[in-house]
């Protein structure tokens, strides 16, 4: 595909932060990416096909009231918060600040979230796997002996051979920051430009007019949130 020939709008900060779907297309029931990328995301299923590998979506947009939902149960404690090994944490004796941090390892801020604004998914291998298999995605599924290791290879390859668009932004290189996400694909034409716009004013207002747990933590951490969790250095 000719990048260069992309000529995708900008998205508005509305947009950027999951409070409108203007910018999408709907590829299977539920399960929305921006309109721009759904040819993209289909070549890649196509090319994905050719190797037997039945590439899926777990995860393509998702709105802000989601991520809202996701961040506020996990602060409330009705969802666990895990570590880097995949244990459950304490947040009763955190600190509000360690509390935000314990949870950014694995949960986007809302209104900052990639899944916004279309050019990210999560995706999986439904040809390696039973009909009745409840997918995780956790990075053993990923990882050598796992059910979606061809897959996984299968993308390191078309990337590291400049074969395709998609990128993977939490590659765990950042270890301050995002927890790794081999499952985590970014439409990079699209999602520059994204990151571009989602300027920490904009995240800041956002939050600070958000009916969001650990408010005043966020806005008091947002500079550091902000280039260790969302400007993903790659
Ligand atoms: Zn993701």
């Amino acid at each position: 595909m000719n990048v260069s020939s992309l000529n995708i709008a900008p998205l508005t900060p509305v947009q950027l932060s999951g409070r409108s779907q203007s910018h999408l297309s709907e590829v299977f029931p539920g399960h929305y990416l921006h309109r721009d990328v759904v040819a993209p995301y289909l070549q890649l299923v196509d090319r994905a096909s050719q190797e037997g590998i039945a590439l899926r979506l777990a995860s393509g947009f998702r709105p802000f009231d989601r991520q809202l939902a996701i961040w506020n149960a996990k602060a409330l404690g009705e969802r666990p918060v895990l570590d880097n090994t995949g244990q459950a944490v304490a947040l009763g004796d955190m600190s509000e600040r360690e509390r935000v941090f314990a949870i950014l390892r694995w949960s986007a801020l809302p209104g900052a979230s990639r899944h916004h604004w279309g050019s990210d998914m999560d995706i999986w291998d439904s040809a390696s796997v039973s009909e009745h298999y409840r997918l995780q995605l956790t990075p053993g599924e990923y990882a050598v002996g796992g059910p979606f290791h061809s897959c996984s290879r299968f993308i390191d390859e078309l990337i590291a051979n400049g074969e395709t668009s998609f990128f993977r932004p939490y590659s765990g290189r950042q270890t301050d920051g995002v927890a790794e996400e081999p499952w985590h694909l970014s439409f990079r034409p699209l999602a520059s430009a994204c990151e571009a716009g989602l300027t920490p004013e904009v995240v800041r207002e956002l939050i600070a007019n958000s009916d969001i747990c650990l408010q005043g933590a966020i806005l008091e951490n947002l500079d550091e949130i902000y280039s260790r969790f969302i400007a993903v250095r790659y």
